[in-house]
């Protein structure tokens, strides 16, 4: 008999399962309201990659002259400022996004999964309501992500207050831009939008950048951020922020003022976990009201799973991805590995990027686990040398002893390209030497990460 297996939300961690579950065999239905891909093709990831992509581009247009490159206009005359066209920018952003939609919609329909638009709640007994309709399931996977927090004090008004969603909509260059929150996402914007040539000022309720990040890596990106002219405002808690006229006004716990032209609130996000009838279902949240999964994705409730942001695991699109189709290897009686953090690799897209994967400083600092660290800056690397660049580096841990590569952090361009090989390391548990012996190109920044592995070679 086939299983039918229904999701709710078409994101990385609902379409991963889909396509898991129609290989398998089983006859799959997806139900999400706003178009497959979710949050992460629409509205988060891919348009925020995808806006990094001309900064990068301008960051890197900014080294041009020590490489020896002039612009000049079409008289002739040396130009002295390049600038972007934020509506172009946005016009591409919004097309990839969509384009990038059609495309999972298209391999979805060839896998034979059905998507019905619409909100999905949890009825009793295994059903899915869509409006009218009801469609029995053998298994449900609650996949419907999370959205952007937002607080009495400070609401976005899509115009000049914005949250990350809405930033595409900018026609014009900000004058002056203030960004509210210093993780991943406030730091990944303020960075872009500096690299645009942007006034950015960046509101951080803690005493650095990043706090959930590598300290060294986090130390490297806020002086690059400050050298470039960021303003970055560091234990400076957000009490409100209101609009009058063009002016926006960020006002601080202890009674300081920010002004800008605009504001973007990084303020993290909130599961997209209320009416969709949990309770009834006997499907457990935490008290944030993200659903309480163990790591093959089972919630509390007998057939039901849940995959990506709403479960609070770890908010990142290739972790939803993994959660929902680790959930369709468990109930289709397929071989299945349950979710393991500590292989996780992940990247924050500033300039310079920050990758990381298993273990980290934090960890090792706290005794959590011991580890030999090396850290090579990456200023010493010929091809480093070459390209101009001068901040970043690679971190190496490995168990002392067995010299098993446990962790490790890449800073600098391209770092979450180059991460690549230490996860591999991680995920296989080579050894420090191991890494060594494996050839790089000559002249390559990856030849660092050799270098940091072959000073951890103990005799
Ligand atoms: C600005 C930003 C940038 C990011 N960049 C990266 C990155 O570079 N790399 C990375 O790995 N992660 C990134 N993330 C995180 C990533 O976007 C999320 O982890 C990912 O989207 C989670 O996928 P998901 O399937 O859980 O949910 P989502 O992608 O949010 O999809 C859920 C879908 O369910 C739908 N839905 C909700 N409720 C219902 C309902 N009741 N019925 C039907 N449908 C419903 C929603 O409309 C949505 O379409 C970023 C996040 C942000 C905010």
């Amino acid at each position: 008999m086939t299983d039918h297996i229904v999701i709710i939300g078409g994101g990385p961690g609902g379409y991963e399962a889909a396509h898991v579950a129609a290989q398998l065999g089983a006859e799959v239905t997806i139900v999400d309201t706003d178009g497959v891909g979710g949050s992460a093709v629409l509205t988060d990831c891919v348009p925020s990659k995808t806006l990094i992509a001309t900064s990068e581009l301008m960051t890197e247009m900014s080294t041009a002259q020590e490489l020896g490159v002039n612009f000049h206009d079409h008289h002739g005359d040396a130009a002295t400022a390049i600038s972007v066209d934020l509506a172009r920018v946005n016009a591409r952003v919004k097309q990839l996004a969509a384009d990038q939609s059609t495309d999972i919609a298209a391999r979805l329909d060839r896998d034979g999964v059905r998507v019905v638009t619409g909100r999905g709640r949890l009825g009793p007994d295994l059903t899915v309501e869509v409006g009218e309709e009801t469609l029995q399931a053998d298994a449900i996977i609650v996949a419907t992500g999370a959205a952007p927090r937002t607080l009495p004090s400070a609401q976005p008004d899509g115009e000049r207050i914005l949250t990350w969603e809405q930033v595409y909509d900018l026609t014009e260059v900000p004058d002056k831009l203030i960004v509210v929150g210093s993780g991943v996402t406030g730091a990944e914007f303020a960075s872009a939008y500096l690299a645009l040539g942007i006034d950015v000022t960046l509101v951080s309720s803690r005493d650095r950048v990043l706090p959930g990040e590598d300290a060294d890596a986090s130390a490297v990106l806020e002086d690059v951020l400050t050298r470039r002219g960021m303003n970055v405002l560091g234990q400076s808690r957000m009490q409100s922020v209101t609009r009058d006229g063009d002016t926006v006004t960020v006002t601080l716990t202890d009674g300081r003022t920010v002004t800008g032209s605009h504001c973007i609130l990084a303020l993290g996000s909130v599961p997209n976990t209320a009416d969709l009838g949990l309770e009834d279902a006997g499907v457990a949240v935490d008290d944030g009201g993200f659903i309480t999964v163990d790591r093959v994705s089972r919630t509390s409730a007998r057939g039901i799973y849940a995959a990506g942001d709403c479960t609070g695991v770890l908010m990142l699109a290739s972790v939803a991805a993994m959660q929902g189709r680790i959930a369709m290897w468990h109930f289709l009686g397929d071989a299945v590995a349950p979710l393991d953090l500590k292989k996780v690799s992940s990247n924050v897209f500033t300039s310079p990027e920050i990758a990381t994967v298993g273990w980290s400083q934090q960890a090792v600092d706290a005794g959590e686990i011991q580890a030999e660290v090396v850290t090579l800056p990456l200023a010493g690397n010929a091809r480093a040398k070459m390209q101009g660049v001068r901040d970043g580096f690679v971190k190496l841990f490995c168990r002392p002893g067995t010299g098993i590569v446990v962790g490790g952090v890449v800073v600098g361009p391209r770092a979450s390209e180059l991460i690549h090989p230490v996860s591999i390391a991680v995920a296989e548990s080579l050894t420090a030497d191991q890494l060594a012996h494996a050839f790089t190109v000559y002249p390559s920044m990856s030849g660092s990460i050799a270098e940091a592995a072959r000073r951890l070679h103990r005799v």
